[in-house]
Order: C-alpha cells, then structure tokens, then sequence
C-alpha cells in the first residue's frame, strides 16, 4: 500500500475554524491524506484563514511567501487558502501568490476532494461560491476514531444582522440553521468517540432555529437553540453543554431558563456586547442599549446567580469620544466580567464604518490599555474567589509539569492538578488552592 499523503493545516481565528479545520482534515483523509504537525514533510497545505480585522490577509501572504523555499524543493507539494481570507480576496490570492494552488471559502469544504484531484492533475483550484447543497451533510460521515473528551459542533452559520464594523455577513453569508435530527446524531456519534463536553457553535449560534425532527403528524417546526440544548442534555455519555457566540437580542427566555433549569448547561456565556455607549451602539447598527444588555444580564444571574459572564469589546470605533468610551468603562464596572475579549477597531473594506471618520492609532491604543487593565482586575478577583471552592474539572491532557493534568472547569477556568489517579477525559471533583496569571491549581477532592 503506498504511504499516506500528509496534510499540514494552520488555523486561525475563531472556533469555527477550528471545527472547519477538523471537518477538511476528515474530508481529504477519504482521499489518502494523514495530519501531520509540521509543513516541512507535508504534501499539502492548508491555511484555514480569519478576515475579521486587519492585517489578517496580509498575516496569509507573509505565511504563504514562508512556504517559497519548501515548494521550490519538492515540487509537488501543494498549497491551498481557506477561511474568510479565501472567501473575500479570492483570485486575488494566486494572483499575488502564483504558488498556491487551490482557494476555497467557507461554504465549500465539501468539495475538497474533488478540488484536491483537480490540482493533483497539475490545474488551479478557486471555490468561493454559496452553494445550495448542504455542506454539513455532504460532511457528515465522521470517522468513528476515538478523541479527545470536548468537541465544537457547529449548528449555525452566517449572519443577517450587518453591523457596521463586521465582514462576517459577507465572508460566511446569510444566517443558516443546521436540522436539529442533524445536530443531535453528529453529537451522538462524537459521545460514542469518547467526548464529554460539546460546545454548540454559531456566528449567532443563540439565533438557532433549526428545522425539528418530523412527528407522527409531520413536519417538526422550528426548534429554538433552548430546545436543541434540552435535547442534547438526554444524550447519555454527554456530561456537559456549551454555546458560543451569542447576540443579546437573540437571549430568549427559555434560554435564559435553561441556564437556571439544565444541569448540562454550563453556568458560562459568552455575550458581546462592544461598547457601553448608545451613541456607538447605534453607529455600529447593534439594535440593543447598554440598559437592555445590563437588564438582560439581570435577568440572567437570577436565573443563574454563579454564572460567569463573557463579552467582546471595540475601543476606537468611528465617531467614539471620551464620553462614549467612559460609558463603556461604566458598563464593564457595572457587570463585572469574568473573562473578555477587548479589541481597536479595524476598518474591514467594504462594511459601512470603513468609510467614516476614524479616530486616531494612538487615541485606541490608550484606550484598549485602560479597558483591558480594568478587564484582566476583573476577571483575576472572579479567578482568585474560587480558591478555597471545590469544583469539577474536565481534565482534556496533560500538563507541561511531570504529573501535571489539565483540564476546565464548569466554569471554563483552566485548572491543573499533580497527583496520581487521573486519567484524560475524567470529570472529577478539584479543591482549588491557586490562582495563577491565568490558570487554577487544586488537588483532587476526596
Ligand atoms: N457574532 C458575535 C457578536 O455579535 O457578538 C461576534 C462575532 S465576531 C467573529 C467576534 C468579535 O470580533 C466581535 O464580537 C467584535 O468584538 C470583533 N470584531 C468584529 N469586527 C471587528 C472590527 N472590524 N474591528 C475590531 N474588532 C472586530
Ligand atoms: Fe458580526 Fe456578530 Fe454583528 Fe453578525 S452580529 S455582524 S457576526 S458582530
């Protein structure tokens, strides 16, 4: 049998990539392709690429221009772009890069292999369409190897909200929901494989509205992301449920419940909401108010006193004053976040902010220093109150230090624990008596 072909993939960006990733690698495995970690013994590679700010295209042409010397000695190496990057530059790509051999966007994943033996045969590549076929379902038969103890399963794609600093409309397009039978079977397939914990995936994931599984009397209607995650939580094996990312206007009530009610669900959510100011808020097309997000998050720390609260943040957006950014620093003291994303704005060509007045490099800098001081004082005091608490830990592998296991907890904390008697994928009680820079240390709880 001759030798399989290596497949070198690099991922940028968010989780959907790197689920995208995992779903290419599974797709080119069906035409002889093994993962390897390094390009250099590599027969093809992949760059899985994010277009969501600045700089990133240009991140791939510099990675790419890295490959020159690996190409030049074994000719027959190939070099494909994928991702955002590929979906919004397109031809652009070879153009600039005449090395690379194959572009595919986004929606198109499913037509790898054929793409592969079309640049197997010495011809380019370039997918960057929107195709009406389903490409989860094309993707669907995953191999039945065993894996780690968490997975990310993508239920949603796209997105029709538009706001004014964001490509993700135009790179993923409109909002997709995947069959809630689909959902659920590739979730039980994953818990047959060992995993423990999925963390439910959407550029809007709690827009959910997939199509029900059909009843006696027909069609099943549309379920909610509330009612596929009670659907989950019956899967026996499946220990724990997730959801990223999350628009507030799209937290509904039986949502909000379930984070009270569901104990799969895990007392974690991740809910941006960008800036603390109406003025910015509306300029950046959010449809919500700093009011309604903080009465949203009310209503869900009654529902869930524990859970830990997530957020994304844009500093500098066009037309933000020092006001407007006080305002944001008022709606991170008033919520207290216990972990976040801060970040300047960056003019995506083509969204209706790029074209508007910008404020200043040095302006942003100063103020994404103030914000993420006062983010990373919050998250570190939520941190250090779990010393002392016993929680439960996920442990997904092993530490960096002999003995050492690492996992998460409920809370998604990163944990460690030196001690025999724990092996990958056990869910075991943790005494905290640490809290790093950034991570927990405990012992196992008797
Ligand atoms: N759908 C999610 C939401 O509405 O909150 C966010 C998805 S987006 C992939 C992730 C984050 O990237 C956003 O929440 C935003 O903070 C940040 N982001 C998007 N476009 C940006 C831009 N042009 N400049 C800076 N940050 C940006
Ligand atoms: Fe981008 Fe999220 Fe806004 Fe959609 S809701 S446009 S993904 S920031």
């Amino acid at each position: 049998m001759a030798d399989p072909k290596k497949l070198y993939i690099k991922t940028y960006g968010c989780q959907m990539n790197v689920y995208d990733s995992e779903r290419m690698a599974e797709a080119l495995g069906g035409s002889g392709y093994v993962e390897t970690s390094t390009p250099d013994d590599a027969d093809m590679i992949l760059l899985n690429t994010c277009h969501i700010r600045e700089k990133a295209a240009e991140k791939v042409y510099s990675e790419l221009g890295r490959f020159k010397g690996l190409k030049a000695e074994k000719p027959d190496l190939k070099i494909g772009v994928a991702g955002c990057v590929a979906q919004a530059e397109g031809e652009e790509i070879m153009r600039r890069q005449p090395m690379v051999d194959l572009v595919v966007g986004p929606q198109s994943y499913h037509r790898l292999p054929e793409k592969e033996d079309q640049v197997r045969g010495g011809k380019k590549a370039l997918d960057t369409d929107f195709p009406a076929e389903d490409k989860f379902e094309v993707l669907r038969k995953r191999p039945k190897a065993a894996r780690g103890p968490t997975a990310f399963l993508t239920v949603q794609e796209g997105c029709d909200k538009f706001c004014a600093f964001c490509v993700v409309p135009y790179t993923r397009g409109a909002e997709v929901s995947r069959p809630a039978e689909r959902v659920l079977a590739e979730a039980r397939e994953l818990v047959e494989r060992g995993v423990r914990e999925i963390t439910l995936l959407g550029q809007n994931v709690n827009a959910y509205h997939g199509e029900g599984p059909a009843g006696p009397n027909g069609a099943g209607g549309d379920w909610s992301l509330a009612r596929l995650i009670w659907a989950l939580a019956e899967v026996d094996g499946l220990e724990r449920i997730r959801f990223t990312t999350s628009h507030p206007n799209d937290m509904d009530n039986d949502l909000i419940e379930a984070h009270g009610t569901c104990d799969k669900l895990m007392p974690y959510l991740h809910l941006p909401v960008q800036s603390g100011s109406d003025k910015v808020l509306k300029a950046m097309n959010r449809k919500h108010t700093a009011k309604s997000y903080l009465r949203l998050i009310e209503r869900i720390r009654a529902a869930r006193p524990d859970i830990l609260i997530s957020g994304d943040f844009i500093v500098g957006f066009p037309g933000e004053t020092e006001a407007d950014f006080a305002d944001t620093m008022a709606l991170v003291e008033a919520v207290r976040y216990g972990q976040c994303y801060s970040f300047k704005y960056s003019t995506r060509p083509g969204t209706p902010a790029a074209e508007r007045a910008q404020v200043d490099e040095s302006v942003k800098a100063d103020r994404l220093a103030r914000l993420q001081a006062l983010l990373t004082d919050q998250q570190r005091a939520i941190q250090d109150a779990m010393v002392g608490q016993t929680v439960k830990v996920l442990f997904e592998r092993e530490g960096r230090m002999p003995g050492q296991m690492a996992g998460k907890s409920d809370h998604l904390h990163a944990v460690h624990v030196v001690g025999e008697g724990i092996g990958i994928g056990d869910l075991t009680p943790v005494r905290i008596t640490q809290s790093g820079p950034n991570s927990l240390s405990g012992v196992k709880a008797a």
